[in-house]
C-alpha cells in the first residue's frame, strides 16, 4: 500500500469514523484520482451524508466499466492549445490550473485534476488571448481547472485582466466549486476586484443544501453585493441528491441567495464514476416531481454532455429518438445521433 496514502488514511480516521468501503479506497492499488480535502468541508461531511459521499473515495471508485472514459467529454480532439477547450464556436474553456481544493469524487475531468501540472503560465496565457483575437466568433471564456480560485489573488487577477483586456463585450465566467467546499476564501476585497471583471459570471456547483451553511451566504452575498451575477451547475448523484426534496430545498436555498439553478448534470462517463450515475429515466421522474414543488425560475435545465464529444444537450423528450438495446439515442446540435446508456440500477 501507498506510504502516502497510509499516512492521510490515518489522519482521516483520527478526525472522522472512516467505514471499510473507504479504508478499503485507501488499502486497495489501482488508478486513482488522489483524495483533498480541507477542514472545513470534512467537518460538513462528518455531519451529512451528501457530504460525505462526495468527499471521501471508497472502493466503487475502483471499477471501470468499458462505457467509461478518462476523457468523457472529448476535449483533447477539441483542444487547439494546451489546457484550451474549443468545442464550441461561440466559446472557449480554459484550465487555469489542476487544483481544487477538495477532489470531488465524481469529477469528470479526474484526469487532470491533482496531477501535478503547473498553473497556466503568463506565456501560455497570452497564446491563448491571440488565439481568441483571431477568432471573432468567440464571445464567451470559461475559466475553469480544477478551480481558478485556488490561485493567490495576484495572478488569478493578472488572469482575469489579460482575458477582460481582449475586448469590452467578451464574457468571461469563472467556474468554481469554492463557494460550495471553502466559502471563506471569498472575501470583501477579493469580490471587488472580481466585480471590475465585469462582464463576469460566476458559475458555481452547489450539490447538496447543506453545503448551503453560514460561511456560504456569507461568500454569496459578499458576490451578490458586487453585483456579479452567479449561477449553479448542480450534478445528479445518486445517494446524494437524487431526489426532489433534496434538490427542490437546495434550488430554493440558492434562489434565496440570489444564484440562479442553472444545469442539473446527468452524470458523465467518466472512469470509476458509474456508482454515482442516476439511470436517465429516473432524472425524467425526478424532474416531473421538481415542477411541482419549485417554481419555473428555480427549475434548471436537465442536460447532458453527450458521450463520446456529442457536446451538451437539454435532456428533454423531443431530442430523443429512440431506446434501443445499448440505451437512449439522442439528436445533437449537429444532427448527429448519440447514445446515452441505460444503466438501471
Ligand atoms: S472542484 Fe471541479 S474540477 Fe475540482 S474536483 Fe471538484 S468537480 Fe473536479
Amino acid at each position: 500500500m501507498d506510504e502516502t496514502l497510509l499516512t492521510v488514511r490515518q489522519r482521516l480516521s483520527q478526525i472522522i469514523s472512516l467505514r471499510k468501503n473507504e479504508t478499503d479506497w485507501f488499502e486497495t492499488d489501482g488508478d486513482k484520482m488522489v483524495y483533498k480535502g480541507n477542514p472545513y468541508y470534512l467537518n460538513l461531511a462528518g455531519e451529512d451524508e451528501g457530504i460525505r459521499k462526495q468527499l471521501l473515495p471508497t472502493v466503487e471508485e475502483l471499477t471501470f466499466l468499458e462505457i467509461e472514459s478518462a476523457d468523457p467529454l472529448f476535449e483533447k480532439m477539441h483542444s487547439p492549445l494546451p489546457r484550451m477547450v474549443h468545442r464550441y464556436s461561440n466559446r472557449v474553456a480554459i484550465l487555469v490550473t489542476d487544483r481544487c481544493s477538495v477532489h470531488c469524487r465524481h469529477c469528470f475531468r479526474r484526469s487532470f485534476t491533482g496531477t501535478g501540472h503547473a498553473d497556466l503560465t503568463m506565456a501560455e496565457c497570452d497564446r491563448m488571448i491571440a488565439y481568441i483575437k483571431i477568432h471573432p466568433e468567440i464571445q464567451e471564456v470559461l475559466l475553469t481547472g480544477g478551480d481558478p480560485l485556488t490561485l493567490e489573488n495576484v495572478p488569478l487577477l493578472d488572469i482575469l485582466s489579460r482575458f477582460r483586456s481582449v475586448r469590452d463585450n467578451l464574457i468571461i465566467r469563472l467556474a468554481t466549486r469554492i463557494p460550495a467546499v471553502l466559502p471563506l476564501r471569498i472575501d470583501f476585497d477579493l469580490a471587488r476586484e472580481l466585480e471590475k471583471m465585469s462582464p463576469l459570471w460566476i458559475v458555481m456547483q452547489f450539490n447538496h443544501p447543506s453545503e448551503l451553511t453560514d460561511e456560504s451566504r456569507t461568500a454569496l452575498r459578499l458576490l451578490r453585493q458586487a453585483g456579479i451575477p452567479m449561477v449553479n451547475q448542480a450534478v445528479l448523484l445518486r445517494g446524494v441528491n437524487d431526489n426532489s426534496d433534496t434538490l427542490a430545498s437546495l434550488f430554493q436555498g440558492l434562489m434565496a441567495q440570489g444564484v440562479k439553478p442553472y444545469y442539473l448534470f446527468q452524470g458523465d462517463l467518466a472512469r470509476g464514476t458509474s456508482h454515482f450515475r442516476v439511470p436517465l429515466r429516473r432524472g425524467w421522474q425526478i424532474m416531473d416531481e421538481l415542477r411541482q414543488k419549485v417554481s419555473g425560475l428555480a427549475l434548471p435545465t436537465y442536460a447532458v454532455d453527450l458521450p463520446g464529444g456529442g457536446g451538451k444537450i437539454p435532456l428533454t423528450r423531443s431530442l430523443l429518438l429512440r431506446e434501443d438495446e445499448k440505451g437512449y439515442v439522442f439528436i445533437n446540435t449537429d444532427k448527429r445521433e448519440y447514445t446515452y446508456p441505460r444503466e438501471e440500477v
